[in-house]
């Protein structure tokens, strides 16, 4: 797979798939992180004399309404002040004033169109990969190039769709992406210690049989032991459990043994609000009407324990409901030795980033990954859609 700095992009209309996917509140971007993330490898086709073609999506868009609140056009002004370039804004998608801007481009230049997924109006062309758009879009350019990695996994008409028809390659973010996570499967720093919490178990049971033999433990918690506890048989009262995954959960817990670690105590409340009680109970003693919220003070206790001497930790998802201020103490403890660590610490998921960020930690880690979807799924050792197209010859 090619890498941007091996095209020569010299007076090349290249066409860059970035995620410009911020947060915007009255027209105000409230943090800018992707778009300073993205800046490096617009620069590089930019110095090298090529025609950029920016494209990013941003929200969701269901209904004509959601095209106010979800238009690219800020993000292009930011993004010209970042590059210290002009960028030229076309506010659509496709059509004679795309079609006239591009041709009016000169080495070096930089324009961004409009939301990719204004075209979601269209019977989901963008979402569902529409080959007629993937071809359209390709046609106005001579060079693909994908840096947005939180939509790997994900087959959409802005990423697969322009890279079936052109040439391409990863951007820099992608690339940063992709080597730490095959740093985590193909060589880790030994003992790796892998922790999984956060609320879906379907998403990460497949991380789990995929790392299972590399890892040297695996701690689950957060909401996704419940599922586990449950089908070991424990009483786990009105706690998230996924009970189309019990035999499994019980297959893999068998299977693994000497490698799955899971709670001891548990913080228990009454209710997913900052009003819940909360208590601590044994994983023998929870009741009926009691939901898991946190990891109790002996399984934290077990975690730093676990920690130690560690290699390398690949951690996803929460530990608790750390939303909930009374039942943070689990995530941010966690965070706390983590970061005290020196091990090569690798961050995954929306949320599990967000509580890193939260808690003041964030630079303290090796890797923090952008995209919670594509990362799991290469995790669990699949081979991420919009990869596929350009591992392809030309
Ligand atoms: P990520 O986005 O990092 O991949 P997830 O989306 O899987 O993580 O999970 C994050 C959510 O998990 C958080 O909103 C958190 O409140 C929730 N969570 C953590 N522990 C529990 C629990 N015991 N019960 C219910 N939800 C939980
Ligand atoms: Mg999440």
């Amino acid at each position: 797979m090619k890498t941007i700095v091996d095209f020569n992009m010299s007076n090349k209309r290249v066409i860059i798939r970035c995620d410009l996917n911020v947060p915007i509140e009255n027209g105000e971007i409230t943090d800018d992180t992707r778009i300073r993330e993205s800046v490096e490898t617009i620069k590089i086709a930019h110095n090298a004399d090529a025609k950029v073609i920016v494209m990013s999506h941003l929200g969701r868009i269901k209904t004509e309404e959601d095209k106010a609140n979800n238009s690219l056009l800020p993000v292009s002004k930011r993004l010209s002040e970042l590059l210290d370039v002009p960028v030229k804004f076309v506010s659509y998608t496709r059509g004679p004033e795309v079609e006239l801007a591009i041709a009016s481009m000169n080495k070096g230049d930089v324009i961004m169109l409009e939301n990719t997924r204004f075209e979601d109006l269209n019977g989901n062309m963008e979402s569902e990969n529409d080959p007629f758009l993937g071809k359209y879009w390709a046609s106005l350019g001579e060079i693909f190039i994908n840096d947005a990695f939180g939509t790997l996994h994900r087959a959409h008409a802005s990423n697969v769709g322009i890279a079936t028809y052109i040439p391409g390659g990863i951007g820099l973010l992608v690339k940063k992406e992709l080597d730490v996570l095959h740093e985590v499967l193909e060589k880790p720093k030994k003992p790796l210690i892998v922790i999984l919490g956060g609320a879906k178990v379907s998403d990460k049971l497949g991380v789990i049989e995929n790392l299972v033999t590399k890892a040297d433990k695996i701690f689950i918690g957060g909401g996704m032991c419940f599922t586990f506890l449950k089908a070991l048989g424990h009483n786990v009262g009105e706690s998230v459990v996924d009970d189309t995954k019990l035999e499994l959960c019980k297959r893999i817990y068998e299977q693994y043994k000497d490698k799955i670690v899971l709670p001891t105590d548990i913080v228990v409340g009454s209710s997913f609000t900052p009003l819940s009680s909360a208590r601590l109970a044994s994983i023998d003693d929870i009741r009926p009407n009691d939901i898991g919220m946190d990891m109790g003070v002996r399984t934290v206790d077990n975690l730093r324990g676990l920690l130690v001497g560690a290699g390398m930790v690949i951690w996803n998802g929460p530990m608790g409901v750390f939303e909930i201020e009374r039942f943070n103490i689990g995530t941010r403890k966690l965070l706390d030795y983590l970061s005290a660590s020196y091990a090569k610490v690798i961050i995954g998921g929306g949320d599990t980033a967000a509580a890193a960020v939260r808690f003041g930690h964030k630079d303290k880690f090796y890797h923090i990954s952008t995209g919670g979807g594509a990362t799991l799924e290469f995790l669990e050792g699949k081979l991420l859609p919009g990869l596929e197209p350009l591992m392809k010859k030309w």
